[in-house]
């Protein structure tokens, strides 16, 4: 047993419960183990009965750390790997397996999810691995930056991505997520080359992403790939308000209001003019 981790079951609750500090007696070394080996990883919690994040209804696991630093985030709680409970893959794979035969008749599956799951690609392989010798249905969602650790056979060990694009315009994306998205678009285009299906996450951020320039270019973008099955086009909300305000961080969306549902509309219906199906 590693040293900090302990034995218990990952909680299950709602990515909105605010949760710190759960690996933090876990030492470096451990740490950098954890990540070479995939053996073990950070979690946040799992979520059962999802309808919104796949196929079917999923079981959801949010795993933690996040290289992004999005202004509008819902969980900055998830951004650092030790807020995350250390658990080994084995016994993550047993806590989904508990649920496989009402995945199977819900034609769900298990989505992991985040802070960036890519932060630790190796832990997720393997959790995809274990839940899918017992037939589960893999979705990766991720903001793509980091899809290089991806090698090709690893694709085809997930059946499903979904990508979240959170800016066409490489200036509007950095100013926003801190970081470029030249991976990302990189990664979307590989995915469309092997011909993985994906599904794309698309966030309207009030002052942000509420323009339909923006949301056009972002749409014949996706719709040029030929891969992207369907396209969530999502309102900003302020459900991880109070995160940002107990971790003490300035939160630059405290203000801002939820875009009406004809912006939403507006931008959706852009997003099928390029041939896209949205919901
Ligand atoms: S990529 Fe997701 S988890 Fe990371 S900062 Fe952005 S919204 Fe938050």
């Amino acid at each position: 047993m590693i040293a900090g981790a302990t034995n218990a079951e990952v909680p299950v609750g709602t990515p909105f419960e605010y949760r710190v500090g759960m690996g933090e007696k876990v030492s470096e070394i451990d740490v950098r183990s954890a990540l070479e080996s995939g053996d073990w990883g950070f979690m946040h919690s799992f979520t059962t009965g999802s309808a919104v994040d796949g196929p079917g209804v999923r079981v959801v696991g949010w795993l933690t750390g996040c290289q992004f630093r999005c202004v509008f985030c819902h969980n900055p709680d998830t951004w650092k790997l030790s807020n995350g409970m250390p658990v080994t893959v084995e016994r993550a794979v047993e806590q989904v397996k508990r649920y496989r035969h009402s995945l199977k008749t819900m034609r769900g599956g298990l989505t992991i999810s985040g802070g960036e799951p890519l932060m630790q690609h190796r832990f997720v392989l393997k959790l995809f691995d274990g839940v899918r010798a017992a037939g589960i249905h893999t979705t990766l969602e991720t903001n793509g930056y980091l899809g290089a650790r991806l090698t090709d056979d690893d694709l085809q060990r997930i059946d499903l991505v979904m990508l979240g694009l959170k800016a066409f315009d490489p200036a509007l994306h950095r100013e926003l997520t801190g970081v470029e998205n030249a991976p990302v678009h990189e990664f979307a285009r590989r995915l469309a080359a092997k011909k993985r299906p994906a599904w794309v996450r698309f966030v309207v951020v009030p002052g942000w992403t509420d323009n339909i320039d923006e949301a056009g270019r972002m749409a014949d973008f996706v719709a040029g790939l030929g891969n992207v099955e369907r396209v969530d086009v999502l309102p900003f909300h302020q459900m991880g308000r109070f995160k940002w305000e107990r971790l003490g961080m300035e939160y630059r969306m405290r203000d801002a209001v939820a875009p009406s549902a004809e912006i939403v509309q507006k931008i959706a219906g852009r997003f099928r003019e390029a041939g896209l199906k949205t919901i």
